[in-house]
């Protein structure tokens, strides 16, 4: 040591820093961190600079993770997959990305998990992909157009008295087991009558924090009234991450808003958003951010509105609609107006109340919900839908003519049925009216009935209403074989009849052509 001059370390030290590019060189510095802790699928990272809340990060074997916190001297990133294979001093790259996903109409009739990616082992993606980002502001209001188009779920009960237009918001609410995911589900069959025609209507399914079986057998149901030829399937299910379950909802109305933009009519069921608030719930906690509006139970109302508002009729003017900002330049030249993203969220009650947090947030942020009762259910009521406090607050304006008409008065009548049932099981005297009323609403009541995967095009439910605005004198445990012998006669004989009330036609020759009917049907059976 004693020999070294320390002149000459300086001019070696000189030399070897001569060529040395200090904005190079700590640009990839910069870009690396170090994870210095895990702990159930959270990670703390330190070392990484520039680091915007949202960015992903990649680790090694390609995991993946995003940016949830940014704290003094380090960030925590949640991981997607493979919480596992993340250990203490492993490298972390910087991406510069938001969250996207690459989507196509090759997605129709595919499964795909949070990411984008198919796990249905069908292969990869083909055809034209686009990437676009996850979140996306909701459009603008000059952007939007009022509802106007009705939007058909083919069940009965909903379309003539809770009818949901095109763009439209519409919550479904009850407790477990009360036929929520069925009414979802035959809304997504109905759409098979438009597969063909110049307006189809696609269809996206978000599976959050199910079971694997409930999911498959919602696909099995699909594939069996081959519906999943429109239907795109997100699957985030209990086993996966709750960072996973947590977008999940977003991927699926990134897909739909694709479509949506590219001028198709979508359809989008988040199922369920009481799971997707528990999950989101669960990454709160690993994060320990402390309860209150900047964290769980406040921002998950954020979290659901900035979700639901992407749900619009977008207005059909090609010139204005090129200027709507947030479209990704990839997709700008295949846009056209007029496309629409309809939602049903799911809502999963307790014991009926609908007045708890999650409940109440989804509630004020749709236009309109369709409740489900658990006694309804369990009497035989099926679809079990209150009537009394299941509204649509916007797609009244969106209903046809023919059924407007004929069902008019239906949820009144239905509400006041109700009401004199419940007195008259005070045993008192009824007066013959009131009798005749009972009777009518207790016949109405089983009209109105219709089973699980059986949705009926809309010339059949008008049908069907008009019954229940008539006197019909039938006994009660008549009245379903009578509605099936009386569609199946229309069906047979009555094509035309039918045509001219899809199309909305409804006047005195209609009436007393289907009147004709039903007298010669009533006596059939
Ligand atoms: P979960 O809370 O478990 O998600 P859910 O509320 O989604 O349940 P579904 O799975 O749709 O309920 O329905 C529960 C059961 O009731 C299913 O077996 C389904 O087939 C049956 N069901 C639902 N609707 C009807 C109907 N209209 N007619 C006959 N059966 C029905
Ligand atoms: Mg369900």
């Amino acid at each position: 040591m004693k020999n070294i001059n320390p002149s000459e370390i300086s001019s070696i030290l000189r030399k070897k820093l001569e060529n040395f590019n200090l904005e190079e060189n700590t640009k990839e510095i910069l870009n690396i961190g170090n994870v210095i802790e895990v702990r159930d699928g959270i990670v703390r990272v330190y070392g990484l600079n520039d680091v915007f809340y949202g960015e992903i990060l990649q680790f090694n074997n390609n995991i993946y993770g995003i940016v949830l916190n940014i704290e003094e001297d380090s960030i925590i990133s949640a991981l997607f997959e493979n919480i596992n294979n993340v250990k203490e001093g492993d490298k972390v790259k910087k991406t510069n990305k938001f969250l996207t996903i690459n989507v196509g109409k090759s997605m129709l009739g595919r499964i795909v998990n949070t990411l984008g990616k198919p796990i249905d082992g069908k292969g990869k993606l083909e055809g034209d992909l686009f990437e676009i980002p996850l979140e996306r502001e909701a459009p603008g209001v000059i952007y939007r157009q009022p509802v106007y188009e009705p939007f058909y779920t083919g069940i009965k009960f909903i379309d003539s008295m809770i009818p949901i237009g095109k763009g439209q918001r519409e919550l479904i609410i009850g407790d477990r087991q009360t036929g929520k995911t069925t009414i979802a589900i035959d809304t997504i069959i109905n759409q098979k009558q438009f597969y063909n025609t110049n307006n189809p209507v696609y269809c996206i399914y978000v599976s959050i924090g199910q079971k694997n079986s409930s999911l498959a057998n919602v696909i099995k149901i699909l594939e069996e009234n081959d519906a999943l030829k429109y239907t795109i399937i997100v699957s985030s299910n209990s086993s996966e991450t709750p960072l996973m379950q947590v977008f999940a909802p977003f991927t699926g109305t990134s897909i739909g808003e694709y479509f949506r933009d590219i001028g198709k009519h979508v359809l989008i069921i988040y199922d369920d958003l009481s799971k997707h608030a528990v999950s989101y719930r669960e990454i709160s906690l690993l994060l320990k951010r402390p309860p209150g509006r900047e964290a769980y139970p406040g921002d998950v109302f954020f979290l659901h509105s900035r979700l639901l508002e992407r749900s619009a009729k977008i207005i059909e003017n090609d010139n204005i609609f090129s200027k709507m900002n947030g479209f990704p330049k990839s997709i700008k030249k295949y846009i056209k107006s007029g496309g629409s993203l309809t939602a049903l969220p799911i809502i999963e009650t307790k014991e009926g109340d609908i007045s708890s947090y999650i409940p109440t947030n989804v509630i004020s942020i749709t236009d309109g919900q369709i409740f489900l009762e658990k006694d309804l259910f369990n009497s035989g009521v099926r679809p079990a839908i209150n009537d009394s406090i299941s509204v649509s607050r916007v797609g009244g304006a969106a209903q046809i003519y023919s059924m407007k008409k004929v069902s008019g008065t239906l949820k009144l009548n239905q509400a006041q049925y109700k009401e004199l049932e419940a007195f008259s099981s005070f045993g008192s005297d009824l007066d013959e009216k009131t009798e005749k009323m009972i009777k009518k609403g207790k016949l109405n009541v089983e009209l109105l009935k219709q089973d699980a995967n059986n949705p009926y095009k809309i010339s059949y439910q008008i049908a069907v209403i008009y019954l229940c605005s008539q006197d019909i004198i039938i006994p009660l445990n008549k009245i379903k074989k009578f509605e099936k012998e009386y569609l199946k006669f229309l069906k047979k004989e009555k094509n035309e009849l039918l045509k001219k009330i899809d199309n909305g036609f409804w006047n005195e020759e209609i009436i007393n052509d289907l009147n004709k009917v039903i007298k010669k049907v009533l006596k059939s059976v």
